[in-house]
């Protein structure tokens, strides 16, 4: 939206300094076009006015930040522009038809540079149109030929604005629909690039990212009995859950698996699938005592209480091995917490091994 905005400044700046070029043009040849009939010092002034105001607008512009800014300058200018034209109209050539010409820049100038708003667009080149025949058919002499191409010319180009302001408004809304869309896409891309589909867990990814966060609390907790405590769990004989049961109700074991892991920490610890029936658990701020107790207890509990998959009740048991994070690379504290866990693994599975 704030690169439409700064486009649409840029289009007003144009036809502000094309307002001015233009009449200025008309200034010099005065005397060949319009050929001022009455006041030529005050019409003199009137477009010295014009020119001058139509300059700072441009410059001006350069300075306005917000939409809604924008849109309050463009309106003073069009009707600025609006008055200064018509006083030009009725104090000039008695044919107005070479007038016509500059109610068309006008009009296209209105079109063009309030495409912000397509309702403001068409009330403003509207009610320029109603002024400008106004003054026509009630202080200018013209025959009814002429009338009818003044007429003609306000509908055609009142017409043709309209229809590209509306084009212009619905492609403009399309386009804001669309980069909302994919703005929600992408954020639903990049939260799903560090979450585990099956287990909704953050993934291994997702430890990578927050690892400089524990690393952090790792060294404030230096000399402290809390620490930073990793677990790496894995469940036990899972491939014969597989085999015995099927792929699906292994999925379903992982899920049920996942959400007794969580359901069984504090809600400042995390748990991630690392991979396969493999998750890492991170407890911050915690004694090594204060952990053992949280993992024998998932422990006793696995071993009384069943995981219910459709009409399975099966009970699933996992190996632990624990260890306590220091200032290091991510690669060391998983491996020593894998050397924990192989140990529990050789000794029988089913029990927590921690290795400091
Ligand atoms: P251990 O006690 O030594 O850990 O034995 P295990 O059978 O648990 O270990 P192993 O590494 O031999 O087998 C792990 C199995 O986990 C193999 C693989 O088919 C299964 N597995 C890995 N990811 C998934 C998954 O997403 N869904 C299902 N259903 N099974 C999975
Ligand atoms: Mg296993
Ligand atoms: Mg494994």
């Amino acid at each position: 939206m704030q690169s439409k905005f700064k486009q649409d400044r840029r289009v007003a700046q144009f036809l502000c300094f094309t307002v001015a070029l233009v009449t200025t043009l008309v200034t010099f040849f005065d005397e060949l076009i319009i050929q001022a009939e009455f006041w030529p010092n005050i019409a003199l002034i009137g477009r010295t006015v014009i020119v001058s105001i139509c300059i700072i607008g441009g410059i001006g512009l350069s300075f306005v930040k917000s939409l809604k800014q924008f849109k309050y300058i463009t309106v003073l200018f069009m009707a600025f522009l609006s008055l200064s034209m018509q006083s030009m109209a009725y104090t000039y050539e008695r044919t107005y038809i070479l007038h016509l010409f500059f109610d068309v820049i006008i009009l296209i100038t209105f079109y063009f540079s309030t495409l912000v708003s397509f309702r403001l667009s068409a009330f403003l080149g509207l009610s320029y149109s109603v002024v400008a025949l106004l003054v026509i058919f009630f202080t200018k002499d013209i025959n009814s030929h002429t009338s009818y191409m003044v007429i003609l010319a306000h509908v055609a180009v009142n017409l043709t604005g309209m229809i590209m302001s509306a084009h212009q408004h619905l492609m403009r809304r399309e386009l804001f629909v669309r980069n909302t869309q994919l703005g929600q896409l992408a954020q639903e891309m990049q939260s799903q690039a560090f979450k585990d589909a099956l287990t909704q867990l953050p993934n291994r990814r997702a430890f990578d990212n927050s690892y400089e966060d524990y690393q952090r609390i790792t060294k404030q907790q230096q000399q402290k009995m809390k620490q930073v405590c990793v677990i790496l769990a894995d469940i036990d004989y899972f491939k014969q859950v597989n085999d015995n049961h099927g792929h699906e109700v292994g999925d379903g074991i992982l899920e049920l698996f996942s959400t007794f892991l969580t359901q069984s920490l504090r809600t400042s610890d995390d748990v991630y699938r690392f991979g396969g029936e493999e998750f890492v658990i991170v407890l911050p701020l915690c004694s090594v005592s204060d952990a053992e107790k949280i993992i024998e207890n998932m422990i006793s509990k696995l071993n009384t209480e069943p995981f219910e998959v459709g009409e399975l009740s099966l009970l699933i048991r996992a190996s632990f091995g624990l260890t306590v994070m220091r200032e290091e690379q991510q690669k060391s504290v998983i491996a020593r917490a894998d050397a924990a866990l192989y140990e529990a693994k050789g000794s029988g599975r089913n029990q927590l091994v921690v290795k400091i």
